[in-house]
């Protein structure tokens, strides 16, 4: 059995010298395949302009999607995991870190930011897939926990874009301790009556949305996403029955009350502000004599 084993050396390719394919003129989309123009498919907010099929996107196209002119201060932009399990898998957790910082520009999962949209300041944090899947570990709980600070201090509505494969494993316990955290600090915000909304897109599952996700004020979500706790494998074998059609997509939570909305990514920016005008007049300039009890 020795006829698939390489014997010649010196001829496999290091990892840095291995290309993606490179962001061509065209874009494919995975879901109908059809081909078009990639400044077609940019220009349509990352939708298929035949079935609408939303792509999987990250912070730095949220943030130029939603911010005007793209932009916004970003908050907590150096803060990097650190190791308190020494957790070692098929590598050291410091090892995976750092290969992921290389391959993807980002410092950890999430992103925040405050800036303008459509001249109504706000504060959003965007979670990225491409860092370890969007895992939650400590540092995406705590630059959101403070991102949520920064909106009750300076009394800005807070948006949180949703991402997630769900907690990291590499940080086990201290992972899911960020799910009573961020929590914790969104009750503040809600007792001083400043606006949340969540914004749940393709795929936020485990941990994220067992938190933090299905905490807004108003629970929202792009077209098409898989939203859930645990796999459909996992609950099959555990209620030891097959799941209804549609089961953990963003249509079937919405048609079952878990979410409030589905906003398609092209009038993301239109109806967040729209709400954001709706819930501010709500607050601030209805008279009170208007108001029967
Ligand atoms: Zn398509």
């Amino acid at each position: 059995m020795t006829w698939f084993k390489r014997t010649e050396k010196g001829i496999q390719t290091p990892t840095e010298l291995k290309k993606e394919v490179p962001d061509g003129l065209w874009y494919q989309c995975p879901e109908c395949k059809k081909v078009m123009q990639t400044s077609a498919h940019v220009l349509n907010s990352y939708t298929c302009i035949e079935c609408n099929y939303h792509a999987r996107i990250g912070s730095k196209e949220y943030f130029e999607l939603i911010f005007d002119d793209n932009q916004f201060t970003e908050l907590d932009p150096t803060l990097s995991s650190s190791d308190p399990l020494e957790f070692t898998d098929s590598q050291a957790y410091p090892d995976r870190i750092k290969a992921s910082q290389k391959k993807s520009g980002l410092k950890d999962a999430v992103r925040s930011a405050v800036g303008k949209m459509n001249g109504i300041e706000i504060v959003i944090s965007c979670m990225d897939f491409k860092f370890i899947g969007g895992s939650m570990g400590s540092v995406v709980g705590e630059k959101i926990s403070r991102a949520i600070d920064y909106s009750r201090k300076h009394k800005i509505p807070f948006l949180m874009i949703s991402k997630s494969g769900g907690a990291r494993m590499m940080e086990a316990g201290f992972s899911l301790m960020q799910m009573a955290k961020t929590s914790a600090k969104l009750a503040l915000l809600d007792r001083e009556k400043i606006p949340y909304i969540s914004l749940m897109t393709d795929p936020t599952t485990g941990g994220v949305t067992a938190s933090y996700a299905m905490l807004g004020d108003f629970n929202i979500s792009e077209p098409g996403a898989l939203i859930g706790f645990a796999g459909p494998r996992v609950i099959r074998e555990t209620i030891g029955k097959d799941l209804p059609e549609g089961f953990q997509s963003a249509e079937f939570l919405l048609e079952h009350g878990f979410l409030d909305f589905l906003v398609d990514r092209k009038e993301l920016k239109s109806k967040l502000t729209d709400l954001l005008i709706i819930l501010k007049g709500k607050v601030t300039e209805v008279p009170q004599e208007n108001i029967k009890a």
